[in-house]
């Protein structure tokens, strides 16, 4: 016999053998219909798979993220069978589960195309093979068998996978015609698979490296019952005319040269009021809560990265050095601006009451990116941090972790973002040697972090073993207006960078003491953030951040003069304003200037030049009539001061 804990801690006994799918039949027959994989010790396993040894287990559903790899790992499969299927000469590269759907990369082989006019035909032998019930069957096999049969079959892609295995850990799954090397887990069999929509098909070089082969990527999303396709389908839709990308460019807010370089972001002059409205917004805010803001160059020496670390994650991977021409000295473009604020806390001599020291940067950073990775303003290789750090006593970490939280909440509360989440990522219990610091200081913090989301009342969920080598940290995951989830705003304690940079404050012993580092970024990158907000907003920005705030559509030119005595008036409240002066009827004038989502329409004619007025059009709501023109300037500002 052997002993199963379940996830309430409850310990039974249970022969030898027993399969994930027996314990959830144990526990109901509508479980046992619903469960899709099983953890067991901590490793995900198919749910026919045999329990051999005591083992602690949770049972996962298509809801659990461990559920949905399954499926959608296994559609990978039944979508490599099909496709095999279809193109005979097919070779495999890889197949995994994303975090909506699935790819697989495939060389389709000589001369064949596969474009996205032949995604019907696939999804079409997918439900074929899905009703044909196909059991997933693992086979454990030496890497002899496995490169055995993959040279048999000739596919030089799984070779190479095989190649870089180690003996004794290579595992085949077959189901129906198909096998694949896979570790797993898979769904029992094909029969749950009830909803197949194949998305789109991009190129990519196998495994990642330009150098090498371009393959074909195919995506695809399933479901087990079809009302979860056509939601989903349904979300895609609002996705794609909320993307960013798109409404940047049709609001002018940014753009991107080939010329100046890929992954690096122009931000044009309505983008760059947007930015700064939000960058001024922060600023204000940091200024209330003790930061004081600072400015640093976008490189530094080679050796500054070297001993902060970054040089060892960053360096290979990233751009390579600049070195001046007559000294040979190296300079790196920063990926972060961490360093040069320890510098800056070095600069001179610090005591326990001159803590915490807050510091805050607007900090321009560069990474490098694979073109094929770059997306929109989310992926890029140039981007602004609002990173800021705090350097402060180990008793003061709750203290400031409040702080930034409040600070955190505001930015959320003001721009409408109510759904998030937290994720506070402490250590594993069990394997404490991997983290720099002392046991001390990482109780005293990770009590802090829970306590400070206690006090705030945070919804939040506990992750052990997910905190950094240098720390513990909180996130903060936003859901938007279409239920889609970002992560936004981390707090990141560092017990890594002052032991590096030796920092030290001299404490109330007259001893020499570390200070405690705390990164924080509620905005994360200006780029990335904005992006979000973009698609949140579906570019509808609410009245205090849109880059205009007001248009003046004269009804003719005869009303050009009091549009300008309009705009001067308003402009000296400070309302961005501008003026339509087009020669176009007033019909397509509104229409055009709809599209560009500004929030309020003013028309101008002969009534409202006579009576010193203006006729309303409020974006979303419509005709609102006609207002004084001092009218309209209080409802302005008393729309404004709602948002704070
Ligand atoms: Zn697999
Ligand atoms: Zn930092």
């Amino acid at each position: 016999m052997i002993k199963i804990t379940f996830p309430d801690n409850s310990v039974r006994e249970y022969k030898e053998g027993i399969r994930g799918l027996d314990l959830a039949k144990d526990i109901s027959s509508s479980l046992a219909s619903e469960v899709l994989a099983v953890s067991v010790n901590g490793e995900v396993w198919d749910v026919t798979r045999p329990i051999m040894t005591d083992a602690k287990i949770r049972l996962h559903k298509f809801d659990d993220p461990e559920g949905k790899h399954a499926f959608w790992h296994s559609s990978a499969h039944l979508m490599a069978e099909a496709l095999e299927a279809l193109y005979p000469k097919i070779k495999f590269g890889i197949g995994p589960s994303i975090e909506n759907g699935f790819y697989y990369d495939v060389d389709p082989g000589n001369g064949v195309v596969i474009t996205e006019s032949a995604l019907p035909k696939i999804e079409k032998k997918m439900y074929e093979l899905a009703r044909q019930n196909s059991k997933f069957v693992r086979k454990e096999i030496s890497k002899n068998e496995a490169e055995k049969y993959y040279k048999a079959k000739g596919d030089e892609y799984k070779l190479e996978l095989i190649n870089e295995l180690e003996d004794g850990t290579i595992s085949l799954y077959t189901h129906g015609n198909f096998t694949d090397l896979c570790r797993g887990p898979h769904l029992p069999d094909t029969s749950t698979i009830k909803a197949i929509k194949l998305l789109n098909i991009a190129g990519a070089y196998w495994r990642g490296d330009e150098k090498r082969k371009q393959l074909t990527r195919i995506y695809g999303i399933t479901f087990p019952r079809k009302n979860m396709l056509d939601e989903y389908l349904d979300l895609l839709e609002q996705a794609k005319e909320r993307d960013h990308r798109l409404l940047g460019r049709e609001l002018e807010l940014f753009t991107f040269s080939s010329k100046v370089g890929q992954g690096l972001p122009l931000w044009l002059p309505k983008g760059t009021v947007l930015r700064e409205i939000l960058e001024n917004f922060l600023k204000k805010v940091q200024k209330e809560h003790g930061y004081l803001p600072v400015i640093t160059p976008h490189i530094g020496q080679k050796e500054l990265y070297v001993t902060s670390g970054h040089y060892e994650k960053y360096g290979k991977d990233s751009f390579r050095p600049i070195t001046t021409p007559a000294e040979g000295e190296e300079f790196l473009l920063r990926p972060m601006n961490c360093p040069h604020h320890c510098e800056i806390y070095k600069s001179k001599p610090r005591s326990y009451k001159d803590l915490p020291v807050r510091l805050a940067e607007f900090g321009a950073v560069y990474r490098y990116e694979q073109s094929g990775e770059l997306h929109g303003l989310t992926r890029v290789r140039g981007f602004t941090i609002d990173d800021s750090h705090i350097f402060c006593r180990p008793d003061q970490v709750k203290e400031e972790f409040v702080k930034v939280i409040d600070i955190i909440l505001y930015i959320f509360r003001t721009l409408d973002f109510k759904d998030f989440t937290t994720q506070v990522s402490l250590r594993d219990p069990y394997d404490r040697e991997k983290y720099i610091g002392s046991d001390e200081n990482w109780e005293k913090a990770e009590k802090a972090i829970i306590e400070a989301t206690e006090e705030k009342g945070l919804e939040k969920v506990v992750e052990y073993g997910e905190a950094a080598f240098y720390g513990p940290k909180l996130d903060f995951i936003v859901k938007d207006a279409i239920g889609r989830k970002w992560q936004l705003g981390t707090i990141q304690v560092d017990y890594n960078l002052p032991e590096r940079f030796e920092l030290e404050y001299v404490g109330s012993d007259d001893q020499k003491h570390r200070p405690v580092m705390i990164h924080r970024a509620p905005f994360g990158s200006m780029e990335r953030f904005v992006a979000v907000l973009i698609e949140h907003t579906a570019g509808k920005f609410p009245l205090w951040l849109a880059p205009d705030q007001v248009v003046i559509l004269p009804i003719s030119e005869k009303f050009n003069d009091y549009a300008e005595k309009v705009l001067n008036f308003l402009n000296n409240y400070d309302i961005r304003t501008l003026i339509d002066y087009r020669n176009e009827k007033i019909g397509k004038k509104i229409r055009d200037n709809e599209v560009k989502k500004i929030p309020y329409l003013l028309i101008v004619g002969e009534k409202e030049a006579t009576s010193n007025t203006v006729s309303i059009r409020k974006r979303g709501e419509g005709d609102k009539g006609a207002m004084k023109l001092e009218d309209f300037v209080i409802s302005l500002n008393k729309e404004l001061e709602k948002t704070f």
